[in-house]
């Protein structure tokens, strides 16, 4: 049976994953969601065995009804093959009691890999059953690794421009770097003076914008994204939240059955979905643990019932969790709402107006499985080097953030389920916070000296995907303001 696509905001079509996939944004800007979610049905005993692109392909044809399977089995190939640099894609790394769940092997090193490395596949072969002979500009807002994973994806694929929009000061230098160095003549990269929410809006205006969109229509382009909002991002994350189990069944770390948590650090609230679809498709999980670093409106959000976005925007170690605005939130509200666009639409119209919306408790006792934490920046770094002085492990801010939470959490809670700490950056792609956490002397030295040094004091190898990074050629230089945006497009497109 053909599982559709809807908006959350609005009563609208009901359209085919493809065409979600291609559209990105519904037209009143509310964000795709399968009708229903499909179960797994007591299949783990014949799940067991299945390497990644198996389990992968196993997920996606639940959610993506109208690929055939020949061309699924094509876009898995081709997304999950020596680009990562283990063939696992997805390993558990056990750590004492922690189970850390490395999703940072792809070649931009974090885990935006896991799905961008496929959605360009998905996309392209979209685009071929819907018989779209326009050229699509994907449009991406990033804070930090959605870019350059986007254009890793992207650059080269035919019919297809990619342009990325980063905070000019809400980055890493290493994360700036891999991005401005992105060789392609479909991509471009661009410096928003702002931080990454004004770069989010900013684009979601021109989703929205009806005018525009037909201006660009008229020039044989059409929009479509690759943030999280798309549906094709987040469905290929359901899969290493599965694979990790199986892999923990089979190393018997947890027997068939056994419920286990899951640590996400939390920015745009895509990774933590991944895992709340999971479960509702029936997978044992106990608790979603939602973590946040010093921006921490969801933990405010979980506590309270209360969204509001009225704070000062902090810079922390963990950019790619420094958001203030969660959009995929929106798709757990449709959720728990009961699947009430109306209600979902009020409150994303109390958000715009005022920053802020209150959800009731009839909404609220559904979030009970989930948890929300956050860790201030000593804390996140005391975390980093707790785990290496305990481990000689070495893990990332972001992960920090996860294992810090989840400390809160074991104290407070005393539950003793086993837990996976979702690790989404390489420690290798946030050098001086990791290297200044355990002792390393970063005076004066900048990032690309110290990626030399995190791997001679810690005997790690320098991942394959920064190694030259330094040497690369700079390619994109511009920058510009928020309002400036659409010019840029223009110049870019040439319409
Ligand atoms: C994007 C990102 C996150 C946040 O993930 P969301 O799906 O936006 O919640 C966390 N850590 C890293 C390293 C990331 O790149």
């Amino acid at each position: 049976m053909e599982l559709m696509y809807k908006s959350t905001r609005d009563q609208g079509d009901f359209i085919t994953s493809s065409e979600a996939i291609i559209k990105g944004l519904s037209d009143y800007g509310g964000l795709f969601v399968p009708t229903n979610i499909p179960k797994i049905h007591k299949e783990i005993d014949k799940l067991i065995d299945f390497n990644y692109k198996e389990l992968a392909l196993y997920i996606l044809k639940k959610f993506l009804t109208d690929f055939k399977e020949k061309d699924l089995i094509d876009c898995i190939e081709k997304a999950y093959d020596d680009k990562f640099d283990t063939e696992e894609i997805a390993p558990v790394c056990k750590k004492g009691e922690n189970f850390f769940l490395e999703l940072y092997h792809g070649p931009t090193l974090a885990f935006k890999d896991m799905a961008l490395s496929i959605l360009p596949h998905l996309l392209k072969s979209a685009l071929k059953k819907n018989k779209i002979t326009k050229e699509v500009v994907i449009l991406t807002a990033t804070s930090g690794d959605t870019g350059k994973a986007a254009l890793e994806g992207f650059a080269n694929v035919e019919g297809i421009k990619i342009i990325v929009f980063f905070p000019k000061e809400g980055v890493s230098d290493i994360q700036k770097r891999q991005m401005i160095t992105q060789k392609g003549d479909n991509t471009y990269v661009i410096g928003i003076e702002g931080n990454f929410d004004d770069a989010q809006n900013a684009v979601k205006e021109i989703f929205n914008n009806e005018v525009y969109n037909q201006l660009l229509n008229k020039n044989n382009y059409i929009l479509s994204s690759a943030n999280s909002i798309n549906i094709g991002r987040l469905i290929p994350q359901i899969v290493y939240y599965f694979y990790a189990y199986l892999k923990m069944i089979k190393s018997k770390s947890i027997k068939k059955g056994e419920k286990i948590n899951v640590v996400v650090p939390t920015g745009n609230f895509g990774n933590i979905l991944a895992a709340y679809y999971a479960k509702e498709m029936g997978f044992p999980i106990n608790k979603l643990i939602c973590a946040s670093n010093e921006n921490n409106v969801l933990y405010d959000f979980i506590k309270t019932g209360i969204y509001d976005k009225n704070r000062s925007f902090k810079i922390t170690s963990s950019p790619s969790m420094d958001i203030l605005i969660s959009s995929n939130l929106e798709r757990l509200l449709y959720y728990i709402s009961g699947k009430n666009e109306e209600v979902v639409l009020d409150l994303m119209n109390d958000l715009k107006v005022d920053g802020k919306y209150e959800i009731g408790d009839n909404m609220r006792i559904k979030m009970k499985d989930f948890y929300g934490g956050f860790a201030s920046q000593l804390q996140t770094s005391n975390c980093i080097k707790e785990v290496y002085d305990n481990f000689k492990y070495v893990i990332d801010p972001h992960t920090a953030v996860a294992y810090s939470v989840y400390k809160t959490y074991k104290n407070e809670t005393k539950d003793i389920t086993k837990t996976v700490i979702v690790s989404t950056a390489s420690p290798f792609k946030f050098t001086n916070s990791v290297c200044s956490s355990i002792g390393i002397n970063v005076e004066g030295k900048d990032d690309f000296q110290l990626i030399d040094e995190l791997s001679k004091e810690c005997e790690i190898n320098i991942p394959k995907g920064i190694e030259d990074l330094k040497n690369r050629k700079v390619f994109h230089k511009d920058i510009c303001k928020k309002e400036e945006i659409k010019d840029a497009i223009n110049r870019f497109l040439k319409v």
